[in-house]
């Protein structure tokens, strides 16, 4: 949401749980979260935070992940091979940008996260609603 902060994104830490997939995204101080329902995310209680490619860097772990296709195969649901933790993925929504997972974030607490839900079991009607969000400013 531009112009709703005062200040620039900030690059936040996150990783999975044993600390061999590390990340950082470059969040606003209010960030939405997609709580979304389809048969994924609620069986893993994903929070979605959907950002352009130039605001995530994967900061080590690349070889400790591993992928999940199903469906379409367009999103690449990506697990830390030892703890099994999915931290950030490439979304069938947003395939040029990436979603990372507002719970495994470091420090989530520094973010204003607004959970919005979101009916991704009804797919076909509400998919193009996120794709906005992984677009570079300009
Ligand atoms: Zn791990």
């Amino acid at each position: 949401m531009s112009g709703e902060g005062t200040r620039g994104p900030v690059w936040r830490a996150g990783g999975c749980h044993c600390g061999a997939v590390r990340f950082e995204a470059a969040l606003d101080e209010v960030v939405e979260a997609h709580d979304c329902n389809c048969s994924m995310c609620a069986r893993t209680g994903y929070l979605h935070v959907i950002v352009p490619e130039s605001r995530f860097r994967l900061l080590s772990g690349a070889e400790a992940l591993t992928s999940y296709a199903f469906n379409t195969g367009v999103a690449r649901h990506l697990f830390c091979k030892v703890c099994g933790i999915k931290s950030f993925y490439r979304p069938r929504s947003n395939p040029d940008g990436w979603s990372v997972n507002a719970r495994c974030l470091d420090e989530a607490e520094a973010v204003d996260i607004r959970v919005v839900p979101f009916d991704g079991r009804r797919w076909e009607e509400n998919g193009a609603a996120l794709a906005h969000l992984s677009k570079e400013a300009s």
